[in-house]
Parts: C-alpha cells; structure tokens; sequence
C-alpha cells in the first residue's frame, strides 16, 4: 500500500463535462491555503491559454510511456483519446510539506486509486438534473450537437458508477457548492481515525 501522511489526504473532484468542476477546483484552490492542485501529465496539446506546469504538464507519449514503466503514475487513463496521469512524486512531495492535494481527474483514474487504498476522499459533482446538464453544455457553446450528446451519454455511464464514491455535491448554485467542498475537507479532517496522539496531546500540555 502507498504510504501518506494520515492527516493529509487527497481530495478527488469527479464530475461530468459540464457539471462545474473547474470554477469549483479553482475557488477551493484559491481560498483554501492548505489545499494544492495536482498538475497531471497528459499528451494532450495545450489549449489557448493553457500553460505548461499550471493547467498540465504537457508532455509526449514516448515520455509518458517512460513514466510509466519507471512507475511514477499513482493512476493513468485515456480520456477521450488523450492520456492523462497523476504523478505519485508530485503528490508526495506536496503532502509532506503539509498539504491537502486536490485531484481533478476522471472515474476511471479516481477507482485505480481508490484500488490502491490511498487515503483519499472522493467528492462526485453533479448539476441538479440532466436538463440542466445539457443547458449548460449548449450554453458554453464550444461544442457541437454530436459532442454535447456524447457528453450526455458518458455522463449517464459515469453516474452509474457514483456508489464507489464517498460524498455529492450538487452544483445548483455553485457558491453554495464550493462551500460544501470546503466543509467536506474540513469535516474530514476531524475525523477521529485521522488523529494520531490525541491522548498525548490532551494530558501532554
Ligand atoms: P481536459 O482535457 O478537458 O482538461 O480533461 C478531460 C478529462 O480528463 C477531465 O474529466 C479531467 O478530469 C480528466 N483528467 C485530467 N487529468 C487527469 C489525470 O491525471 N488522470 C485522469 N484519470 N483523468 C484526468
């Protein structure tokens, strides 16, 4: 089993395309001063206005083959014809400086590392209905007819898979659901089984 700290955990943001996920990982990110992005590695091009070391590492698929024989992915996976991976170093070295990582990574990559039984906890995001889901992807219109029904279509087959997860976040109105995420961090962070040398600590001082 991969060994990290027991008070620091990761935080794993699953949604579908459309569900918020971004706006929410950047508000969390942004307010949150404990809690740091996981930057994936992917042998997608970079989008206008993507940069190389914050949004992805961006690397080709010879080096991304290399990584994973020497086993540096915690979890990898073909997103849309892309691969996608989280790297175990990059995790490591942020939970030992004292911080929680945040993942935004999708369902087939947070059950390898659910596999793994990492400490981690899973949030899955979702909008209020499938109806709203489809406004707000034809809303965006950055996609076509065909990409929005696919998205709708994968969305449905990731929603099947929810019962692997922990919490739900409905994204109705996402200030109230970046509050959430934050309070499930919080909540967790009390949880008793995270706490080491409580008796220490209470009759020590
Ligand atoms: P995009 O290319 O649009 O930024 O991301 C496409 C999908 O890949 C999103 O669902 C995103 O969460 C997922 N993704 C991003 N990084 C990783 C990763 O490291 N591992 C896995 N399994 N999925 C990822």
């Amino acid at each position: 089993m991969i060994s990290l700290d027991k008070n620091k955990f990761l935080i794993i943001l699953i949604a579908p395309s459309g569900g918020g996920k971004t706006t929410i990982r950047q508000a969390v990110l942004a307010r949150e001063d404990d809690v740091e992005y996981s930057v994936s590695f992917t042998t997608r091009k970079p989008r206008e206005g993507e940069v190389d070391g914050v949004d992805y590492c961006f690397i080709s698929l010879e080096e991304f083959t290399e990584r994973i024989e020497q086993g540096d992915f915690l979890e990898h996976a073909n997103v849309h014809g892309n691969l996608y991976g989280t790297s175990h170093s990059f995790i490591k070295n942020k939970m030992n400086a004292g911080k929680h990582v945040l993942l935004d990574i999708d369902v087939q990559g947070a059950k390898q590392i659910l596999g793994k039984g990492v400490n981690a906890v899973t949030i899955f995001i979702l909008p209020p209905s499938e109806s709203i889901l489809k406004k707000r992807l034809n809303r965006r219109g950055t996609d076509t007819k065909e990409v929005i029904e696919h998205r709708l279509k994968n969305a449905a087959s990731e929603i099947d898979q929810i019962r692997h997860f922990d919490y739900l976040v409905i994204n109705d109105k996402v200030e109230d659901a970046i509050k959430d995420v934050i309070c499930i961090i919080r909540s967790e962070e009390k949880k008793i089984e995270r706490l080491e040398n409580i008796k220490d600590i209470f009759y020590g001082g």
